[in-house]
Order: C-alpha cells, then sequence, then structure tokens
C-alpha cells in the first residue's frame, strides 16, 4: 500500500511514455524541449531496455541498393522516397541532439557485397542515384572492386556515400542523460499491464502500482500487441555474434549483403556480425530472446567463408533482440484514442528513424 507522500508525489504526471529505447526516450525528450514545464516519466520494464535499441548493430543507414530495390517492389516510388527520407531526418536529429562523439559516429560510408558482377540489379544502380539525388544533392551508389580481402565469391561492391556507424552503446546512454539533464524521470522495472482510458485522464496499470497521466505514450515497439492485441505488426527477432579482437584487420565502415538481411562491421578491432533472419523466418517471428543455432552456425559459417577467408578468428559473443515488422515497411505512429499515442513498428531501420519518430509523435501529442 502506498503511503500518502508516495501517492502526492510519485503517481501523477502530464505525460507517461511507455518503452526507454530509442523511440521512448526521443519522444520524452522531444516533448520536453517543447514544454519544459511537462512532468515527464519513461516506464521500462527492464533494468536496461529490453527491446532491440540496445541489441542492435549501430548502422547509421539509409538502405542498401539491393534493399531499396526490394522495397520499390513492395512500396511505391513515393513511399520508398519518404521511408529513407524518414531515415535521414531521424539520423540528423540524433546527430544534432548529441553531437557525433557522444554517439561514437563516423562516417566511413557502407558497402554492399554482390556475388554476380552481372547481377541484373546493377542495371538500376542509376535510375536509383537519380531518384535519390534531389534527398542527399549527390550521386549516392557507385560499383567498386572487391579489394577488402573478402572471399572471391564477391565480385563487386557497391559503395554508397551517405552511410554511417553509431557506437549503440554511447548512443543510448548519452541519450538518457540527456533525459536525466532535463528533469526527465525514468523509471526501470515497471511492466506496464494495461492502460485504462478514463474522461481526463489516464490510469497505467503494473502488477504493484498504479500511475495517473494526462496522456501516454506506446513506444514499446515488437511489444505493443501485449497492450494493444489490435495493432497490426509482428515480432522478429535479429541475431548477432561478434568476434574477440582480430590482428591487423583491415576493414572500415559498414558492410550488407542479401537485401540488408545480414550486416556486418568493425568495432574495437572486432567483427560485430548480424542477420539471417530470412534463414528461418517462422521461428525468428517471436518476441523470445532465445538464440536460434540454424541461424548463429549460418553466420558463423558467411564469416568464416565469404568476409574472413583469410583469416583465423574466434567468436565471443552472442546475442539477439527484437524488432517489429508488418505488411509495410511504414512505421505506426499514430493517435491510437483520446489520450494514448503510438510510435511502433520500426523494422530494422529504428535507430536511424526513432528521433524522427519521437519528433512527429510529441507533435501529435501537444
Ligand atoms: C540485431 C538488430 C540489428 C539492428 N540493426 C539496426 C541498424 O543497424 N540500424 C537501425 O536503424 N536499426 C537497427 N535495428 C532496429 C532498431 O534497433 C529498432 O528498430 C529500434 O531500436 C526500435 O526502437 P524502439 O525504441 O522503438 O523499440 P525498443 O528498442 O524495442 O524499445 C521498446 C522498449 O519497450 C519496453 N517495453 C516493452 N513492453 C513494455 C511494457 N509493457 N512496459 C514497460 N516497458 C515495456 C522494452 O523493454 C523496450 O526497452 C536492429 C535491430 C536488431 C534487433
Amino acid at each position: 500500500m502506498l503511503s500518502y507522500w508516495e501517492k502526492k508525489s510519485f503517481t501523477k504526471y502530464d505525460i507517461v511514455v511507455i518503452g526507454s529505447g530509442i523511440t521512448g526516450l526521443s519522444t520524452a525528450i522531444s516533448l520536453k524541449e517543447k514544454d519544459k514545464s511537462l512532468n515527464i516519466i519513461v516506464l521500462e520494464r527492464g533494468l536496461l531496455p529490453t527491446g532491440a535499441s540496445t541489441k542492435n548493430a549501430g548502422f547509421a543507414c539509409v538502405g542498401s541498393l539491393t534493399e531499396i530495390l526490394d522495397d520499390l517492389n513492395h512500396h511505391s516510388k513515393q513511399e520508398v522516397i519518404e521511408l529513407i527520407k524518414l531515415r535521414k531526418d531521424g539520423l540528423d536529429i540524433l546527430r544534432n541532439r548529441l553531437g557525433d562523439e557522444a554517439i561514437g559516429y563516423f562516417e566511413n560510408g557502407s558497402y554492399e557485397l554482390l556475388f554476380d558482377s552481372n547481377d541484373y540489379r546493377l542495371l538500376k544502380l542509376n535510375s536509383i542515384n537519380e531518384m535519390l539525388f534531389p534527398l542527399f544533392g549527390k550521386t549516392i551508389f557507385k560499383t567498386i572492386k572487391n579489394e577488402f580481402g573478402f572471399s572471391e565469391k564477391v565480385e563487386l561492391l557497391i559503395e554508397s556515400s551517405v552511410e554511417g556507424e553509431i557506437n549503440t552503446g554511447k548512443m543510448m546512454f548519452s541519450l538518457l542523460q540527456k533525459a536525466y539533464s532535463l528533469g526527465i524521470e525514468v523509471k526501470t522495472g515497471f511492466e506496464v499491464e494495461e492502460i485504462l482510458e478514463k474522461d481526463t485522464e489516464v490510469e497505467i496499470v503494473n502488477k504493484q502500482f498504479s500511475l495517473k497521466a494526462k496522456k501516454v505514450c506506446v513506444c514499446t515497439n515488437a511489444f505493443a500487441p501485449k497492450l494493444f492485441p489490435e495493432i497490426k505488426l509482428k515480432p522478429g527477432r535479429g541475431q548477432v555474434l561478434i568476434t574477440k579482437p582480430i590482428e591487423n584487420l583491415k576493414l572500415k565502415g559498414v558492410y550488407h549483403f542479401d537485401e540488408g538481411y545480414y550486416y556486418f562491421r568493425v568495432i574495437d578491432n572486432r567483427i560485430l556480425f548480424g542477420g539471417g533472419r530470412n534463414v528461418d523466418f517462422d521461428t525468428e517471428t517471436t518476441t523470445s530472446f532465445e538464440l536460434n543455432n540454424k541461424i548463429q552456425a549460418d553466420l558463423e559459417e558467411k564469416l568464416r567463408t565469404v568476409i574472413l577467408p583469410q583469416q583465423n578468428f574466434e567468436i565471443e559473443h552472442r546475442w539477439a533482440g527484437i524488432m517489429a515488422f508488418g505488411e509495410t515497411k511504414k512505421p505506426i505512429i499514430k493517435q491510437v484514442s483520446k489520450n494514448v499515442f503510438a510510435a511502433v513498428k520500426f523494422g530494422g531501420m529504428g535507430i536511424a528513424i526513432g528521433s524522427k519518430a519521437g519528433e512527429d509523435l510529441s507533435e501529435l501529442v501537444l
């Protein structure tokens, strides 16, 4: 039972944000930037964010050529351009808000590995460059030779001049510090069980406790259906591994292949390699953080035969994170009911989009 003091000082807020991933923290920060007087709390079920924001690969990416071409098969040209713009705008907000040093941002470009130098998709390279020119003011894709020491199976690479990398841990730490510095309260270990909308307020209920707020923002991404079963998204697990430090590793930048289903980068002289969801889609449609041995073995095999064919390496660590997908790649950023708002469904793009999603959600709320 709560004391009089607890009830007076710890249970009433102007805005409750649920979820302390990049979207939840960015939403809270955008709200506070617009109105300093707001009393905002972010509720997080884990001791750390427990979704994707601290589990990803940290690619500051707007999309590889084959990913964009695949998107054009499922979306209109305008939708694809809007999605890329969202990614670009989100990264701009994140970088301006926290600074490149604080998020470990480097723009070393990105490279897509192609296994066939006659790949039919290369015929579209110029038209995609033309499509994206107005957005970036420059030509972004060009082909280059495989001079990276990858297997000879890699016949060609496509370089993108507009992609960068982020140190995910530093970025999320800095975002949290930014929220604290603005006076935003963040409470961990608070799993919201239910949201009860009343006339003029919303009650946010967990097993021990309930809070009241004028408005609620749901930023729980793949876990949103637990609070709103009608929301249209499916979870998608992402598997990752990281090697021990490797001597004389000369790679720089970030790399993708197979429409972005596989991605790797260098961090602290190690290779961080993730993806392979397409190897076992059914099993990976889950909110469980377990490792999938089939995919981990596939990643290891590709690391040995494609990425580091000449080098010995040892795997130091493996983990998984949970993303959210839908029929289209467009995120859901909307008013759910009178005082409840949501920003969810970011696929493999939430590090790029999260800050813009938070900004857009804050505009809907205020
Ligand atoms: C392996 C992997 C690689 C990726 N690589 C990239 C990349 O390179 N570039 C990129 O842009 N994106 C990437 N992504 C995607 C990106 O990480 C996500 O889209 C983004 O982190 C989503 O952020 P979010 O804040 O919306 O959700 P999340 O980070 O999932 O945050 C949601 C939070 O809500 C909390 N929560 C859930 N339910 C409740 C509840 N009932 N009560 C309280 N709290 C709750 C969760 O614990 C979680 O912390 C990758 C994702 C993965 C898994």
